[in-house]
């Protein structure tokens, strides 16, 4: 199977375009009359539903933030009564109080349908047995692909996180075909797997769908030869459903949008200008399909760009290209911006040492100063201090010349870093800046 639903993953753009604005207007209806923060927004401007009569209008429509969403915590921004709500997920939390989504059902079925096209796109059909690795609960990405594979017609295996050796004897035993899971836990499997004496070969696995933080290219070919799979980049957020808000088909050339219920624009996040297609920005999505909590120009604070170009693929979805990171992530190290994913990629492409890594930064006289904690790989772990130390002056130089600053590299043993399940934590800040 190609596509879950090529009607719509194919649409011609002219025709996308019209569906699209046809849903914005009723979506921006919705918000006026049921969400209260966003008909106080719309007067202060003098704007009413009316005002949009083309998708550029959507330009005058004010942003949403994190912080809006905090500041009516829990339930200010639902779009439907809660006797219409079925369900409620929060995000993660990973950078400050949680906010909190509400579907109605259809809201639901929506989710489940593009979860289901993520997989599609990711080489899987109804004969594939999917094993969900993700965390089951608030967080969306377990219940989210669950969905989207019961959708699809294939055989779930609702493993959730954690308990890894029991992943990797049921991986084989009951010959799973497709792990959904972060890429951090699917690196960690991988060593229980081969501590466990299991070989590529003893799986049946061929495809993963891996998400739910950053990773670069570097890490992905490292896991497709780890596994011996494809594996495929998912991208999702509570505020907008959870996994399936991107993914890579076999182009692996950006996610898809499924622009039939998301529009898709990139914004300087400094000036809140849009940019052109093709310009790295801060990810900005409006919810034209949703019930219960329907978003309008949410700012994600990931940055990334986005391609409208039909793909190879056939589908005329939008793709937007690897997240970068988000704007929290990034770090402010005497002055140079440093994200976590340029490291990883520096360590991957030198070898040696293991995709195992944690940033520690903190300010010692006034200065920031960067350590850089990486794993040594087993294959080239030994006691001889010469070689420990003439890697440790190549990792050194390398990270230099990519992040422009100098940082101190502490090479450690392997296996020492702790594993995520979930999502990694990549830095320690102990600066304590208040920016
Ligand atoms: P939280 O923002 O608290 O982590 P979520 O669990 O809803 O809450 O996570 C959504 C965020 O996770 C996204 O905004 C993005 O920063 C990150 N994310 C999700 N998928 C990917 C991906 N494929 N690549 C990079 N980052 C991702
Ligand atoms: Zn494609």
């Amino acid at each position: 199977m190609l596509y879950w639903n090529p009607k719509y993953e194919c649409m011609d753009r002219e025709e996308l375009e019209v569906l699209q604005l046809a849903r914005l207007k009723k979506t921006v209806d919705r918000v006026y009359h049921n969400v209260k923060p966003y008909r106080e927004k719309m007067q202060k401007i003098g704007m009413t539903p009316g005002d949009i009569k083309s998708l550029d209008d959507l330009k005058s429509m004010p942003f949403t933030t994190k912080n809006d969403l905090r500041d009516s915590y829990p339930y200010g921004y639902f779009g439907a009564p809660m006797s219409e709500i079925i369900r409620i997920h929060a995000s993660t939390g990973t950078t400050g109080k949680p906010t909190v989504a509400g579907y109605t059902k259809k809201d639901i079925d929506i989710w489940a349908d593009i979860a289901a096209r993520s997989l599609v796109a990711a080489g899987g059909g109804k004969d594939d047995i999917v094993q969900v690795s993700y965390g089951y609960g608030l967080f969306t990405g377990g219940l989210g692909m669950h969905y989207g594979g019961e959708l699809l017609g294939a055989s779930v295996v609702p493993t959730s996180s954690g308990n890894s050796q029991k992943q990797m004897m049921l991986m084989r035993d009951f010959g799973c075909t497709m792990l959904c899971c972060t890429p951090s836990y699917v690196l960690y499997l991988s060593e229980v797997m081969q501590e466990m004496n299991i070989k590529p070969s003893d799986l049946k696995l061929k495809a993963g769908v891996f998400g739910a933080e950053p990773w670069t290219e570097g890490m992905r070919k490292e896991i497709e030869s780890r596994f011996g799979i494809s594996a495929h980049n998912i991208y999702g957020l509570s505020e907008i459903s959870g996994p399936g808000v991107g993914i890579d088909c076999f182009a692996k050339d950006g996610m898809h949008v499924p622009e039939d219920h998301f529009i898709t624009e990139i914004i300087n996040p400094d000036t809140g200008e849009v940019l052109p297609d093709g310009s790295l920005g801060e990810l900005v999505f409006t919810c034209i399909t949703k019930e219960g909590f329907p978003l309008i120009r949410y700012r994600t604070r990931d940055l990334t760009s986005v391609n409208r170009e039909k793909c190879v693929c056939g589908r005329t979805n939008a793709r937007i290209a690897r997240i970068m990171g988000r704007s929290d992530d990034m770090l402010i190290i005497r002055g140079v911006n440093v994200f976590p994913s340029q490291v990883e990629s520096a360590l991957l492409d030198i070898g040696q040492t293991s995709p195992h890594y944690h940033l520690v930064v903190d300010r010692v006289d006034n200065l920031d100063v960067l350590e850089v904690q990486v794993e040594v790989s087993e294959d080239f772990f030994s006691d001889e201090v010469r070689k420990l130390e003439s890697l440790e002056a190549k990792v050194r130089k390398k990270l230099d010349s990519i992040l422009g600053i100098s940082c101190k590299i502490s090479l450690v043993e392997p296996k020492t870093l702790p594993r995520a399940e979930g999502k990694s934590i990549r830095v320690t800040d102990k600066r304590n800046l208040n920016f």
